[in-house]
């Protein structure tokens, strides 16, 4: 469902993205780790048409995202459900709202008469349906991750794309998460890339990992091959 091939990003002198490669089969979760500043968020940016790589091939769903116009990209990001770094919900808004706000944006695919059904077989996926009309403020670091997961997955999206989706929770509210994650999978039939920091989170959710060092693939394989590697460099990702 998504194929990348040989991206290359610089900024000035900066060389991020280096000859970078990732295959996501259909129906897989698969896992990238790289360090802080190592290039995962500019990989997404160009996987989803927010920036453009130097070079390089992008394709998504069997769409080369690099000769898309801007409105047939708009309609492939609706096959796309992304959850952001620290959930981003908006604050000003409802639960209901924040769920709202994709299907307001992407009228094409949502008949708007449904939203109500919508929004709410959102948030039974996610065990929150008491929470539709309170406030972000009003609920936990855990409860807005869930939020933001039924908000990632209510145009029912082919492809989900996770970003830290464990980062900065406790590790029990962690663990809830990635079970959320799985039973996602499994209900909507979506495929993941999963980019984490959280040796647990691959451990429990990954099909396959790419590790990314120096912006290219450093190394690729099973959780199990990876974290019993005697590569000292592969060996960091695991600590
Ligand atoms: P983290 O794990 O902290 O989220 P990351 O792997 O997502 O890190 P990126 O955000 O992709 O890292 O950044 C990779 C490098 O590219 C960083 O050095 C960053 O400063 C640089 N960079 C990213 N976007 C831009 C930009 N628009 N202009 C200049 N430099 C940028
Ligand atoms: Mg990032």
């Amino acid at each position: 469902v998504i194929e990348i091939k040989d991206l290359y990003k610089s900024f000035g002198n900066l060389k991020v993205l280096n000859g970078f490669n990732l295959k996501l089969m259909e129906g897989e979760n698969l896992v990238l780790m790289g360090k802080s500043g190592s290039g995962k968020s500019v990989m997404i940016k160009c996987l989803i048409g927010l920036m453009e790589p130097d070079s390089g091939s992008i394709e998504v769903l069997g769409n080369d995202i690099l000769k898309l116009k801007q409105q047939e990209l708009d309609e492939l990001r609706t096959e796309i459900g992304f959850l952001f770094q620290g959930s981003a919900l908006y604050d000003s808004m409802t639960v209901r709202e924040n769920l709202e706000f994709p299907m307001r944006r992407h009228t094409n695919k949502v008949d708007l008469k449904n939203t109500d059904e919508l929004v709410l077989e959102a948030l039974e996926s996610v065990g929150l349906a008491s929470a539709i009309d309170l406030m972000p403020a009003e609920l936990s670091g855990g409860m807005q991750r869930r939020v933001a997961l039924a908000r990632a997955l209510i145009l029912k999206p082919k492809i989900i794309l996770y970003d830290e989706p464990t980062t900065g929770l406790d590790p029990i509210t962690a663990k809830e998460i990635i079970l959320l994650m799985m039973s996602i999978q499994k209900k909507y039939k979506t495929s993941s890339l999963i980019i984490t920091h959280d040796v647990d989170c691959a451990r429990v959710i990954s099909n396959r990992m790419i590790l990314l060092l120096n912006g290219i693939n450093y190394a690729e394989g099973t959780f199990k091959e990876l974290s019993s590697s005697k590569d000292p460099k592969v060996q960091a990702f695991f600590k």
